[in-house]
């Protein structure tokens, strides 16, 4: 049969068009190489802990990485590989964080579609504090269309950043956005956003039962998982919500709002229904952790060590206009400690029952700095009752099958992409050594420990310069 090029062969010989002319125009970071070299790598005589189910950890291994692939781990290596010595230190996959909000271009006027970002967020400055902290994957819920252009640049190689997954988020309401009230509607919008190009569907709170039930089996149908809230229309019928297609609930405390009583029976309840439905739990432990804090005061937010990468607008709007700390009352503080004493026990029940737990954060949210958070939610997962092996697993191959890429990534194997975290201590015997960071590869790229220093005191510097210009409260001036 004669082959002729049809029209996916002309647009992709237009896409390579376009992306070589942007690529060659495009000015480089001096600190920087972002684009993936020529030459193999080879980390000797590292402590590999691969996260393959079942695997128990290698000491002395080899592991090769080739363009964008670990290329085999204790095979053969190629000639002229740069050799990265792994003796004293521990390799394990990049780290996923399975809840992300990551900021985009925008405006805070009223929109018109012709109406153009007034606020931009350097992509690059988004991203440095994910890598530079081991996170090669972020599960973006709520995502919109700017993060398709982030997602293109960091495929493109003009800036280093995590995989990016992306869910559309639908609810009820009558706010501005996805917002559906009937099954047909809701079906509807699940529709579009496979269309526009999402793979995965978030549910919030304001669905009413039907519209919600709608969505999941739209969804089923569309093969497309859905993660989120459990609508605050399931109130006192929350086996109605833990349906099977609903994948993954999106945070402990939507448990905590189901109980009167943040009994050990009611998380034993809740374990089981989910268990028995397939629905996994992200229980963003450290976001509530930090709602808690930020009520109590706000040093909490001003002595964040990470607050320096924070972009300047959001430093103010977490200082100035915290909806936490705004009106705080002692009752609803101690409401507030008593929920975060019941997620811990939510990840107790839920571990004890088999549910998978996957680690996110909620990054994004006030007080939740992206990438350092993930370090803060493995050492919560463990103060919970997870092992420092289960809290790895929740962070790299438990995400990856959640997924549906765990045939590319959460495991240290030959063929997957060279997502990859070195550390200087072992994350097995304290789970606090996940943030000795001696380096990061993220799809091929190796980030040594000079070279992570270097991008956030970079990002530091300008954030610092440019603080005076943004106040929350002219953000629509701007
Ligand atoms: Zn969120």
């Amino acid at each position: 049969m004669q082959w002729k090029p049809d029209r996916h062969f002309y647009r992709i010989v237009w896409l390579l068009l376009i992306s070589a002319f942007v690529t060659g125009c495009s000015h480089s970071e001096p600190t920087l190489s972002h684009q993936i070299p020529d030459h193999a790598f080879v980390i000797r005589n590292v402590n590999l802990i691969s996260m393959r189910p079942g695997a128990e950890p290698l000491s002395g291994a080899t592991v090769v990485i080739q363009g964008d692939r670990i290329a085999s781990v204790n095979g053969q290596i190629p000639r002229g590989a740069k050799v990265i010595d792994g003796r004293g230190k521990w390799l394990i996959p990049g780290l996923i964080d399975m809840h992300v909000h990551v900021p985009t271009d925008g405006h805070f006027n009223t929109t018109f579609p012709t109406h153009t970002a007034v606020i931009f967020a350097s992509t690059q400055d988004v991203m440095t504090p994910f890598v530079a902290n081991g996170v090669t994957t972020v599960f973006a819920l709520g995502a919109k269309a700017g993060h398709f252009g982030q997602r293109n640049e960091i495929l493109r190689g003009d800036v280093v950043g995590p995989r990016m997954a992306l869910a559309a988020m639908i609810n009820g309401g009558d706010e501005a956005g996805r917002t559906v009230n009937t099954p047909s509607d809701g079906r509807q919008a699940v529709r579009s956003a496979k269309a526009e190009g999402y793979d995965y569907i978030k549910v919030y709170s304001q669905l009413n039962m039907e519209t919600f039930a709608a969505i999941i089996d739209e969804a089923a149908k569309q093969q497309m998982k859905v993660v989120g809230h459990i609508p605050n229309a399931f109130k006192g019928n929350v086996e109605k919500a833990l349906i099977p297609h609903f994948g993954m609930v999106a945070h402990a405390e939507e448990f905590a709002k189901q109980s009167s009583d943040y009994s050990n029976e009611d998380a034993q309840r809740f374990a089981k229904l989910a268990k028995d439905n397939g629905v996994w739990l992200s229980p963003t432990l450290i976001v509530l952790e930090r709602i808690a804090e930020q009520a109590r005061s706000l040093d909490s937010v001003r002595n964040l060590p990470c607050l320096q990468y924070v972009h300047p607008l959001l430093q103010n709007k977490w200082l100035t206009a915290n909806q936490y700390n705004k009106g705080a009352s002692p009752a609803g503080i101690q409401r507030l400690e008593k929920m975060v004493g019941f997620n811990n026990r939510l990840v107790e029940a839920f571990k004890e029952a088999g549910v998978p737990i996957v680690a996110g954060t909620d990054a994004g949210g006030s007080g939740v700095v992206w990438g350092f958070s993930l370090h803060d939610e493995l050492a919560l997962l463990v103060k919970a009752g997870l092992t420092p092996a289960e809290a790895l697993d929740s962070a790299t191959h438990l995400p990856a099958v959640w997924l549906g890429l765990d045939g590319k990534l959460g495991t240290i194997e030959g063929g997957k992409y060279a997502d990859l975290l070195l550390l200087d201590a072992d994350p097995l015997t304290d789970i606090s050594n996940t943030r000795k960071i001696a380096g990061v590869f993220v799809n091929g790229r190796w980030l040594d420990k000079g070279t992570i220093g270097r991008m956030l005191s970079d990002l530091s510097r300008r954030v610092a310069s440019s603080k005076d210009k943004w106040e929350w409260s002219k953000r629509t001036e701007y």
